[in-house]
């Protein structure tokens, strides 16, 4: 997707702020974070969304879920808790149609969802 800003940041045509990366998956700072510690959690193949996953791609969710893993020992999150969420289509304010995991950490958030 050439117009897609995540697809211009796995091929560095757009500068992010990398905490992980492997073959299939990137990880980088969310240019507005919510949280003192907010990273997306980004497969480099372009699936637009969590209802675009399908038998194909499927597997991309275990890469993903790996990634999530190593990512939250690398920042220290690991212990104490974060917070992972994915947007998906309009009502759930998916603005960036590339999937992505928000990991939120370094703080307590409570019980509520929002
Ligand atoms: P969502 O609303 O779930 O689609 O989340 C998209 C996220 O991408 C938002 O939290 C934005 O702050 C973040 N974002 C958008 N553009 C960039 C960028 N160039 N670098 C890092 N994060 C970005
Ligand atoms: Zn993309």
């Amino acid at each position: 997707m050439s117009d897609c800003v995540f697809c211009k940041i796995i091929k560095g045509e757009i500068p992010s702020i990398k905490v992980y990366e492997n073959d299939d998956i990137i990880v980088f700072k969310d240019i507005n974070p919510a949280a003192p510690i907010h990273v997306l959690v980004v497969p480099k193949v372009h699936i637009e969304c969590l209802e675009a996953l399908n038998q194909d791609n499927i597997d991309v969710v275990t890469k993903i879920h790996a990634a999530i893993l190593e990512t939250t020992k690398i920042l220290g999150i690991n212990t104490d808790g974060y917070r992972v969420i994915v947007n998906c289509g309009k009502n759930g304010g998916q603005t960036v149609p590339h999937l992505h995991y928000h990991i939120l950490g370094g703080a307590e958030f409570g019980e509520k969802i929002i």
